[in-house]
């Protein structure tokens, strides 16, 4: 979501001529989005803003921002702790960050116009609603981007329908939890089946779900809409139902695995894809190998796994951090390896097959596909004229987590 709301900042600041630049060096204006979520991304944000200070020192004319959960969490912090940082601007008060920029920047309000989406990105990412009402208790996302909210669906179908006009093919729809969008009488399911409407679009994708609200209906959906994709990522975070009860996740594991069996009955090539946090507060190693196995037997088409660190404000920061480091380490190591494993073996499945492809980026005549079900192919020899295309590509070879392979 992040990515999908700096592309906005960007977007907003270029109808006032502003240009995105690569390097710091070369920048007048310093925008630093922030995430609160994991504490990593907190160090490397201040580790930037020390950087971003140390420049404005020898170029005193540059102004720095921070948008976003770590200034709306710590925005008072920040100014204390990076005297040179101009302007603070936090999650909640996303949409006004624009103006904000502009005031500081001197930049006349009356050149302000609608925002007119003309990039030209295969795939675009489009947010369908912020915030979280969901409270699970290692999460800081309620209380830095506040309760949840469902943008108008008109404005949605519109935002999707200029992005096709523009040469987007595929949309990704974003949300902390997507299940939940509720918009007057529209649900998710007949946002997708409405946006799935749109002439030109070829591809729907959809994050985050959650699997207390994942609905049959959606599900049937998936099944029988031809643009929408054959992925979920659906985040499992643990196989225990004693951990799953202090995340407050409000759905067992048994919930869980049966979710799974209608997604793989409805649609059977779909991919599923997973968070796991490893280490929680009371994880005993009991549990831990419930997780581990839950990883063999569902086998997911990719994870995310995560070493649990306590995060302010929220419930498990209350609780004791009782697992040692060096066993959060290894338990880490153990479900990248088992989900390492079980990739190499579903992507070697693969050689051979013809899969449809839609070519999102083309580098050095190389072109960057993905399939249905998410994963990265690789095309090599190709131009331009191929990017944007749906495509029919024969799998001849397979690594790690990509496939490479040949038009046919
Ligand atoms: S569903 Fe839970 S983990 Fe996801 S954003 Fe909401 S509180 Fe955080």
């Amino acid at each position: 979501m992040n990515v999908c709301e700096s592309d906005k900042l960007g977007l907003a600041l270029s109808t006032y001529g502003a240009l995105k630049v690569d390097v710091l060096q070369e920048a007048d204006v310093v925008i630093l989005n922030t995430c609160s979520v994991r504490a990593q991304a907190e160090q490397k944000a201040f580790s930037f803003l020390g950087r971003a200070e140390e420049f404005k020192q020898e170029n005193p004319g540059v102004k720095i921002v921070v948008v976003g959960c770590m200034a709306e969490r710590i925005g008072s912090k920040i100014k204390r702790r990076f005297k040179n940082v101009d302007l603070i601007v936090g999650a909640k008060d996303i949409d006004n960050a624009i103006l904000k920029i502009a005031d500081l920047c001197n930049i006349d309000y009356s050149l302000l116009r609608k925002i007119e989406d003309s990039s030209s990105n295969v795939v675009r990412y489009v947010t369908i609603m912020r915030g979280c009402d969901n409270y699970c208790s290692y999460c800081v996302v309620p209380f830095v981007r506040g309760g949840e909210i469902s943008l108008n669906a008109l404005d949605i179908i519109e935002e999707c329908s200029l992005a096709v006009k523009n040469g987007a093919k595929e949309i990704m729809l974003l949300g902390q939890n997507v299940n939940s969008y509720k918009y007057k009488d529209v649900n998710f399911t007949s946002l997708v089946k409405k946006i799935a409407e749109i002439d030109g679009l070829e591809r729907i994708r959809f994050m985050t779900n959650h699997p207390k609200d994942l609905s049959d209906e959606l599900i049937d959906m998936m099944a029988t809409a031809s643009k929408v994709c054959s992925h979920i990522h659906l985040p499992m975070q643990s196989a225990s139902n004693k951990i799953l009860k202090a995340m407050n996740r409000k759905y067992t594991y048994e919930h869980y695995v049966g979710l799974v069996k209608k997604l793989r009955t409805a649609t059977p090539d779909i991919s599923i894809t997973t968070d796991i946090i490893v280490g929680f507060p009371g994880e005993t190693k009991e549990d831990f190998e419930e997780t581990l196995k839950a990883v063999k037997e569902i086998r997911f088409g990719g994870l995310y796994a995560f070493r649990y660190s306590p995060r302010p404000d929220t419930k498990a920061a209350n609780m004791l951090d009782d697992i040692p480091f060096e066993e959060k380490k290894s338990r880490h190591t153990l479900i990248l390896e088992e989900s390492n494993k079980i990739s190499v073996e579903i992507v070697a499945s693969m050689v051979g097959s013809v899969q449809q492809v839609l070519s999102e980026k083309i580098e050095n005549g190389v072109i960057e596909a993905r399939t249905r079900s998410g994963r990265k192919v690789f095309v090599k020899d190709r131009n331009e004229k191929d990017l944007g295309r749906r495509l029919n590509v024969s799998i001849k070879e397979a690594k790690v987590n990509s496939l490479f392979g040949d038009i046919i």
